[in-house]
């Protein structure tokens, strides 16, 4: 499942530059995690960074978004493969 950022978010700014991802924008009003983008870190990490490092712990799994752990590695191949051939 992607991870969604509740309203509880003090745009801290802290969780976007650990995203492997860039899956993490400032959006309107607080920062937002893009489903398509987010692997819950998985095909870098054992865990995700965005939720280690919330000082106020906002950050959740969005139930709206499930997913296997095949589902989000095959999310991680196509990211690489996407952005290497965006350069
Ligand atoms: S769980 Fe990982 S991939 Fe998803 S938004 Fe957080 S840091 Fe990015
Ligand atoms: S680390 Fe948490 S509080 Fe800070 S911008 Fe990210 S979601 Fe918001």
């Amino acid at each position: 499942m992607a991870l969604r950022i509740t309203d509880e978010c003090i745009n801290c700014d802290v969780c976007e530059s650990e995203c492997p991802n860039s899956a993490i924008k400032q959006g309107e009003f607080i920062y937002e995690i893009d489903p398509k983008r987010c692997t819950e870190c998985v095909g870098h990490f054992d865990e995700p960074q965005c939720v280690a490092v919330c000082p106020v712990a906002c950050i959740i799994v969005d139930a709206q978004c499930e997913e296997s752990s095949e589902q989000l590695l095959e999310k991680y191949k196509c990211l690489i493969e996407h952005d290497a051939l965006k350069g």
